[in-house]
């Protein structure tokens, strides 16, 4: 397995790198378990992650102590349901998936599943019951197959082709000369972003968690592609409690609830209409994302020869 030639002293490194990007956060805990800087408590239970409700209960976070990130951050996703997270960059998007994958322990307040305190619980446990689709994808020095593999390593090769397929990835790799067992990564062939990204959502289909990050999850994605894989993404989140960070709002307007976050506060939450309706800092992003996406339509058009 790969612990077996990454040398030890390059995890620390690693790890303090990776665990500041969503990228790779399944991958680096695996590989790191030893090195976890996050310990579980000697009695720490498993993980009941089915039909899972997750409860951020006035969080309180910050990576060092000069400046607090989170402030009071409290929100429900109810077993099955789909938050989605807005806001301005630097907001403290990204670090609620960072706290509910357990990279980091709050400083107060409580996340819990199913009423579970995460501090609990194995991070094992916690772990597998989350399947990552994060917007920049890392590929391991392997096969394809082994890439996709990863998400359940116990899977069939049918189950892996299918995962391949429902990401609308299958076509494309049966027409590399060595199919599956193509290298890709930094000394394998490299792939775009949207086959690299593609390849992330099989990995996640695959593993079928109960949970689900969508970190603007189809970002590298041309439009139409976008919508079709945005399609297959519904799908197999359907009955699954998903939170998706999300960047362009067209993506997230049938989200049960929309939390608008600004300067490690939630400032606004609602339902795309219930937000419109607000006529806040949501429907003012609306706004200014409808003129972009119209002044883009307009140079295409005056583009075209
Ligand atoms: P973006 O949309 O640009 O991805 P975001 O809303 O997801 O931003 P976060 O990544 O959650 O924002 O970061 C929130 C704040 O925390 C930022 O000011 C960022 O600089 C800071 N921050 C993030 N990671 C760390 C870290 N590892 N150490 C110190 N500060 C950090």
């Amino acid at each position: 397995m790969l612990q077996l030639y990454i040398p030890l002293h390059f995890l620390g490194f690693v790890y303090r790198e990776i665990k500041h990007s969503l990228a790779d956060m399944e991958k680096m805990f695996n590989l790191l378990t030893e090195n976890a800087e996050i310990e579980d408590k000697p009695e720490a239970e498993i993980l009941n992650p089915e039909s899972a409700t997750i409860s951020f209960n006035n969080v309180e976070f910050s990576y060092d102590l000069n400046r607090q990130i989170l402030f009071g951050i409290s929100f429900d996703i109810p077993a099955g349901r789909n938050i989605a997270i807005v806001g301005h960059s630097g907001s403290g998007k990204s670090t609620l998936p960072r706290l509910l994958f357990r990279f980091y322990d709050v400083q107060a307040g409580t996340i819990s599943i199913n009423q579970q305190d995460i501090r609990n619980v194995t991070q094992t446990s916690l772990r597998a019951a989350i399947g990552i689709v994060p917007q920049d994808t890392v590929l391991f020095n392997e096969s394809i197959y082994y890439n996709i593999a990863y998400g359940r390593p116990d899977a069939s090769d049918e189950e892996i082709l299918n995962a391949a397929r429902s990401a609308y990835i299958h076509d494309f790799i049966e027409s590399l000369p060595n199919k599956y067992q193509t290298i890709v990564g930094e000394r394998g062939l490299k792939l775009s972003g949207g086959e690299k990204q593609r390849i992330a959502i099989a990995r996640a289909i695959l593993k079928n968690p109960y949970i689900f990050i969508f970190d603007e999850a189809t970002s590298a994605l041309d439009s139409k592609s976008e919508k079709m894989i945005q399609a297959e993404l519904r799908r197999i989140a359907s009955n699954r409690t998903t939170l998706t960070i999300a960047h362009r709002l067209s993506t997230i307007v049938d989200a049960d609830q929309i939390l608008v976050m600004d300067q490690g506060h939630i400032i606004e939450r609602g339902n795309h209409h219930q937000l419109l309706a607000k006529n806040g800092t949501y429907a003012h992003m609306w706004r200014l994302q409808q003129e972009e996406n119209m002044m883009e339509a307009g140079s295409e058009i005056v583009n075209c020869p």
